[in-house]
């Protein structure tokens, strides 16, 4: 039988890891622990946050309402053949977890986007991306509940609607549907992707050595322990914002006054631009008010050094914002997924 906890403490369930409270709390082991949540009084009269691994959550205030957290851990084989296997991974995986298993059972594809911190059904639901992938490319099918009419369905991969860190399950379906797992497609020939040119080069260092996914799974690791902030030490969800993508218009204008603005193409005459460059730019780079700055090595992480409430949190990563559109005129718009008590936006 599924236990709501009342008042319960966020703390350990964020990497964040700031105080707030949940006024109920669910862990939810399968389908139907799952039913009796949605049928639960809590449930039917609360505001609702789905949580995964809190890798990228970030709870500003206490929230009165009910957070609902998959824990099911199953992996089970749907299809496998000389080519392919079709895997089901349930949401409450570690993502991380779920990469190893597989390169050590050598299905192949995901190697680059290990060490990612958070759950499988947070990792689906944002579209983690790292080293130049994507984790739409595996997805073939999602399963989840669909909270108003409490059936499970099945969505195909073009059903989720995949974009840069988005889904519809951060749109249209937020709160409405709760993934409950996921079918990943992966590989039985080894293929290495180092399109991504840093990956490439590390790689490349040791030529004698032929790069297999196993050897970049590694090196993937290597690279993410020596530049991101280990969240134990300093409490973090990676990168606050997203790359903002800018028209021509926009990057001739920062170009004029920074000529060494790095920008990629992407489709339809618009551009990338690494929201780390300008928050480093407008001189945020390792700052620091009172106890919650950006990361010395990486301006696009927000650390918390030793504040208790969110609100901190949110007001300095509002400062930064503010700060990058009065210096490029370009509005930075949050990849964490900040959680009010009330209708407040970022
Ligand atoms: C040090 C560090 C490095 C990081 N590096 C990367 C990186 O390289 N690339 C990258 O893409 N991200 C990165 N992240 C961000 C984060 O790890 C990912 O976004 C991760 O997939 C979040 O998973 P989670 O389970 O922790 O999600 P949560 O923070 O718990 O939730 C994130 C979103 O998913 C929704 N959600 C979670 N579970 C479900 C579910 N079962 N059903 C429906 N919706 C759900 C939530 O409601 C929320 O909208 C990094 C974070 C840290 C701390």
């Amino acid at each position: 039988m599924v236990k709501i906890l009342e008042n319960f403490s966020l703390k350990e369930k964020t990497t964040f890891a700031v105080e707030s409270k949940a006024r109920f709390f669910a862990e939810v082991r399968n389908e139907s622990d799952m039913l009796s949540v949605l049928d639960s009084q809590a449930f039917q009269q609360s505001a609702r946050y789905i949580l995964g691994g809190g890798s990228n959550t970030l709870f500003a205030d206490d929230f009165d309402g009910i957070v609902i957290n998959p824990v099911n851990r199953g992996i089970k084989i749907i299809e496998s053949n000389k080519k392919f296997i079709l895997l089901e991974v349930e949401a409450g995986i570690s993502w991380h977890n779920f990469v190893e298993i597989a390169i050590k059972n050598k299905f192949y594809g995901l190697e680059n986007l290990a060490l990612i911190p958070g759950n499988v059904g947070g990792a689906v639901a944002q579209n983690i991306g790292a080293y130049g992938s994507e984790l739409k490319n595996f997805v073939f099918e999602v399963r989840g509940v669909d909270v108003a009419s409490m059936e499970f369905k099945n969505l195909s991969a073009e059903e989720c609607s995949f974009g840069y860190r988005n889904s519809i399950f951060k749109n249209e379906l937020k709160n409405k549907f709760i993934i409950t797992s996921a079918k990943f497609k992966l590989y039985r020939k080894p293929n290495v992707n180092l399109s991504y040119p840093e990956l490439k080069k590390e790689v490349k260092k040791f030529p004698f050595i032929q790069p297999d996914p196993k050897y970049v799974f590694e090196t993937v690791c290597r690279l993410r322990k020596s530049k991101l902030p280990d969240i134990t030490q300093f409490p973090n969800a990676g990168s606050f914002f997203k790359n903002p993508v800018v028209t021509n218009d926009i990057l001739e204008r920062v170009k004029s006054k920074y000529p060494d603005v790095p920008f990629f193409p992407v489709e339809n005459d618009l551009f990338k631009i690494p929201a780390g460059w300008l928050i480093e730019k407008a001189g945020w780079k390792g700052k620091r008010i009172g106890n919650v700055g950006t990361y010395e090595k990486h301006s696009l992480v927000i650390v918390n050094f030793g504040v208790k409430s969110g609100r901190e949190i949110v007001d300095f990563a509002r400062s930064i914002r503010n700060d990058v559109f009065e210096k490029f005129g370009i509005w930075l718009e949050n990849e964490v997924e900040i959680v009010f008590n009330s209708d407040e936006k970022f």
